[in-house]
């Protein structure tokens, strides 16, 4: 029974059930009650907290004085032409997210530094071969988008002893990276790196960014890790730069289609790993109580614990 005490927040989510961020929600603050969109209580809601709701819904809401992205991403909700262009967006930030997200490029780079692959195939020959110790220091891992999370993986990849550079629209500084920006910083990582790692966010500047221009400047070999978002990959020229030899491999877990078709030829590329959308994931347990500081203050009138630029795109 719905108590007046009760502050309902309309949920919608493709990715996790609501159960599951209601028992975590009412954990800090037991008035939250999580309601549907087709709920009659979602029409005098004043937050809805979100991961890629359908387009129109949020629009077709009356009382909504804000929406809560349960990502660290706002693609979802930004690509939506509807989107009241006033309403308050607010966003993860969660330092969980940037470690999962830098153990998954460390073992997406490892894996390549110490030829994990290769040993597994001799081992199963029963063959004690040896290749050629690599050094850290003898290569380059350019991180695209060195924010929230882009500026922790690449801290970390400097950590092991990798020569990093990050990329940004502005300049950072970032113990043991080296910052560039614009677009002689793009061509420039791009250029350099032996590994290229993307973690940038979805805009209309970083829409199809990795064309066939950009894959023929990575350097000869270079291995290409993607985690930022799938629409930034025209995936028929990675598939033809791999093809031709030009890159040695590509980690991926975002994709232009989500999950990814069953058909598609990168679930079957030999040089290609396939991750589904899980390198770095929201979980309620670390999240819960930003997600309740910012439903507070959105229905307070008052900005969300980290706050999105509509006009700039993330
Ligand atoms: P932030 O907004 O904190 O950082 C984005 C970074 O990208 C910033 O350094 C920003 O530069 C840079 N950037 C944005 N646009 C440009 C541009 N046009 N040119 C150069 N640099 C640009 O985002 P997060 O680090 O929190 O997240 C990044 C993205 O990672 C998310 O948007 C999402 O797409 C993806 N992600 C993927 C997950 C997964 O599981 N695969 C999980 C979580 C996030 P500046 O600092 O100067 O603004």
């Amino acid at each position: 029974m719905p108590d007046q005490t009760d502050i309902h927040i309309i949920y919608h989510s493709s990715d996790a059930p609501m159960s599951k961020w209601q028992e975590w929600l009412n954990r800090l603050d037991p008035r939250i009650r999580l309601v549907g969109l087709d709920d009659p209580a979602a029409q005098t809601a004043e937050v809805m907290i979100t991961w890629s709701p359908p387009y129109g819904a949020i629009a077709a809401l009356p009382h909504l004085k804000g929406v809560l992205s349960l990502a660290q991403g706002v693609d979802h909700l930004l690509d939506d032409p509807s989107l009241p262009r006033d309403i308050t967006v607010g966003r993860l930030i969660d330092p969980f997210m940037s470690q999962s997200m830098a153990e998954w490029v460390m073992l997406a780079i490892l894996k390549q530094h110490r030829d994990e692959a290769a040993y597994a195939e001799a081992a199963t020959r029963k063959d004690w071969v040896c290749f050629e110790p690599r050094i850290p220091a003898d290569y380059t891992v350019s991180v695209m988008g060195i924010g929230a999370i882009g500026g922790h993986v690449a801290e970390k990849v400097a950590n092991l002893g990798f020569n990093v550079l990050g990329w940004s629209r502005t300049e950072k500084t970032i113990s043991g990276v080296t910052s560039l920006t614009g677009t002689d910083g793009f061509a420039h990582c791009l250029r350099q790196a032996d590994y290229v790692v993307s973690v940038l966010p979805l805009t209309d500047d970083t829409r199809d960014i990795y064309d066939a221009a950009a894959f023929q400047n990575m350097k000869s070999g270079a291995y290409f890790i993607n985690c930022g978002r799938g629409l930034q990959v025209v995936e028929d020229d990675l598939i033809a730069a791999l093809d031709q030899g030009h890159l040695s491999g590509a980690c991926l877990d975002v994709f232009r289609t989500e999950p990814l078709p069953a058909e598609h030829p990168l679930w079957v590329h030999d040089k290609v790993t396939v991750w589904p959308h899980v390198s770095a994931q929201t979980s309620p347990i670390t999240a819960a109580k930003q997600v309740i500081a910012s439903i507070m203050a959105i229905r307070d009138g008052k900005p969300p614990v980290n706050p999105v630029d509509i006009s700039r795109g993330y």
